[in-house]
């Protein structure tokens, strides 16, 4: 029997472990079960190049946890260790590595935190266990050797009794980790951690029922069989080529990735490169609400099939992040900081490689089928207007497929709105103006009479859609948006047959100073105009721009702090042709005419949900009063 002392410069390496990673404990049993998979890997190369000249048979990796006796072992049967390896990996490199772990740490904690808190490996089990045992046999002929370490730099190595091949760990549970020895807190951490690793992972037993035989009776109960309790699936979708794989494949991939989520995904996208960097997964397009904070479940992070995290933040542009799926690459840097990340080259390229597939799927569903295309935009315009939104390169691309869907239900792309509006929407300055309504109910009176005038109406409704029409004008020449309800809308068209007034422009001064005299609510403007005798006599509207300042205010704009709330402000256009508006002009009884103006300005603000509380009761009182 041998013993000595770990060469370590951190006097004592184990408290230090345990304190600095001390919520992230659970990861013991991913690095164990980690090594055990390399191991075992390893040894299938080997045996492949004809360097290992032993059956590798269907090697398996087997967790075992004792209760009673406070242990848990984990089993392969890879390519296992002789003395020297003992020394040399164990003793030198794993203690080395977890020291290097330890100082990088230090500086990531203060930092935002390290990924995953990979890398760390065999030295994890000191987080959980007081004293941590090998059993190990090598693949050649050398003997079994046994290393034995309690949580001090001294181990003690003999040789041991082991006749297969492969390695068992044996981890003494601390006091304050028992938790671990829980069967349901061990099957959690294999599901979550090891659910898609590469060598089948066994954990306890399971009984399967067996098909009954041909003459069993009736009530005869099936016969059943123990069998390994295998939890991971070792060949997920994600590693086989898109080729393989048939729609119900990547839906039965969803089903495993996310139990519990009924709903079947919208469409994937199979992710595969292997230059200049290496990345397989796939992203599934779930529906999405136009809530923002409701998606939970979250794309997932993996690398060679050892789960990281499901925080992609700084791997995935943000706003992809909205999707679920896989995403699986040993070229993304995990025991560094996410800061640290978001300034890596590698990580860089995996970001836009990943924007350009998706605009690239969602180009060539666009193309192949338009109508699926526009049947599932309601459920998917949020992540490409924020993707518009965010990203310049994306926007490019997504020009040519973003939809603006209108109140009837057409599907324009930006280039065919223009096309149609060409001719019929443009202002005094030739710019082309873009109407829109955000709520088909609310403003169901301006969107008639835009419809009227033959004006063609959008409906733009997703939460950020003022953010995206500020970009729209920005980028593009000669264009504005302007909402159904919005003021001077007859100014921004060019109208062929102005209107004359009826009124003299006595009459109109006359007219308004009545108007300002009654109405006391300094929020609105009055502004008269010349229409059509059968539109409205009184038309509410709201500045295009202030309206959209405080929505984008609301929605968290950029640059537009401090500005303090915006103060409310409306137009009341008064329709000088309209003979109710004649009738106020020559009402003589004082009374009569402010009655008049009142009862026509709560209506033009009830048309506008404008009218609430106190004023709307009083307004139906007042109306009852004036039908009786
Ligand atoms: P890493 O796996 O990152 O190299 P570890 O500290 O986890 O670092 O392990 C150090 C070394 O110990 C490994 O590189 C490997 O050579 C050896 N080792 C660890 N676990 C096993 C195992 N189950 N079977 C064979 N060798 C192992």
């Amino acid at each position: 029997m041998a013993e000595g002392k770990i060469n370590v410069s951190v006097e004592n390496i184990f408290p230090l472990i345990k304190k600095f990673l001390y919520s992230d404990h659970e990861i013991f049993l991913r690095e164990l079960v980690s090594n055990a998979t390399d191991a075992t890997l390893k040894l299938k190369h080997l045996t492949t190049i004809g360097e290992a000249k032993v059956d590798y048979g269907n090697p398996i990796i087997e967790i075992k946890v004792d209760k009673e006796g406070k242990k848990i072992h984990i089993i392969d049967q890879g390519i296992g260790m002789t003395e020297e390896e003992v020394e040399k990996y164990i003793n030198q490199v794993a203690f080395s590595g977890a020291e290097e772990f330890l100082n990088k740490y230090e500086d990531g904690a203060k930092d935002s935190g390290i990924i995953g808190h990979f890398g760390l490996g065999f030295y994890s089990a000191f987080m959980v266990a007081d004293k941590v045992e090998i059993i190990t046999k090598s693949y050649t002929d050398a003997p079994a050797v046994h290393w034995s370490c309690d949580g001090s730099p001294n181990f003690t190595l003999k040789s041991a009794e082991k006749e297969d091949r492969g390695t068992e760990i044996i981890l003494h549970v601390a006091d304050d980790s028992t938790e671990f020895l829980e069967e349901s807190r061990i099957t959690e951490l294999l599901n979550k951690y090891n659910k898609f690793m590469p060598i089948p992972i066994k954990f306890g037993m399971r009984t399967e029922t067996l098909p009954k035989p041909k003459d069993a009776k009736e009530d005869d109960p099936a016969p059943t069989k123990e069998v390994d309790n295998i939890i991971n699936n070792p060949n997920p979708a994600w590693t086989k080529q898109p080729a393989d794989l048939k729609e119900e494949d990547y839906k039965g991939f969803y089903r495993e990735l996310y139990p519990m989520q009924f709903e079947e995904p919208l469409f994937h996208i199979h992710l595969n490169v292997d230059y200049p960097f290496n990345l397989t997964g796939i992203l599934y397009f779930p529906k999405l609400t136009n809530d923002l904070n409701v998606q939970k479940d979250r794309i997932q992070l993996y690398q060679n099939q050892v789960f990281v995290t499901d925080n992609v933040e700084g791997i995935v542009p943000e706003f992809l992040t909205m999707l679920r799926g896989v995403i699986d690459s040993p070229d993304i840097p995990l025991n560094v900081s996410r800061s640290y990340l978001q300034a890596d080259g590698a990580v860089k390229k995996i970001s836009s490689y990943i924007t350009r597939k998706v605009a690239d799927k969602l180009n060539s569903l666009f193309k192949n089928n338009r109508e699926d295309f526009e049947a599932k935009w309601n459920d998917i315009k949020i992540v490409i207007e924020y993707g518009m939104l965010s990203e310049d390169k994306f926007f490019e691309k997504a020009d040519k497929f973003a939809l603006y869907p209108t109140v009837d239900g057409l599907y324009y792309t930006f280039d065919e709105l223009q096309e149609k509006i060409k001719d019929n929407q443009t202002d005094k300055d030739d710019k082309l103006v873009i109407l829109y309504a955000s709520d088909k109910e609310a403003q169901h009176s301006y969107i008639e009479a835009a419809k009227t005038k033959g004006y063609e109406v959008l409906l733009l409704d997703s939460p950020i859609v003022s953010h995206l029409m500020q970009k729209l004008e920005t980028s593009k020449e000669k264009i504005s948006f302007a909402r159904v309800d919005a003021d001077h809308l007859d100014n921004l068209i060019k109208k062929e047959d102005t209107q004359i007034s009826k009124l003299s422009d006595e009459e109109k001064e006359k007219l308004k100073a009545d108007l300002e005299a009654t109405i006391s609510n300094k929020s609105y403007t009055v502004q008269l105009e010349a229409m059509d005798s059968d539109a409205s006599p009184f038309i509410i509207t709201e500045p295009e721009f202030m309206r959209r300042m405080k929505e984008m205010q609301q929605t968290g704009g950029g640059g537009m702090f401090g500005m303090g709330s915006m103060p409310e402000m409306y137009n009341l256009v008064v329709n000088t042709n309209h003979e109710l508006v004649n009738e106020i002009l020559n009402t003589k009884t004082a009374k009569k005419k402010e009655r008049l103006i009142n009862q026509s300005l709560d209506l033009a603000r009830l048309s506008k949900g404008l009218l609430k509380g106190e004023e709307l009761t009083n307004f139906i009182k007042r109306s009852y009063e004036m039908v009786k």
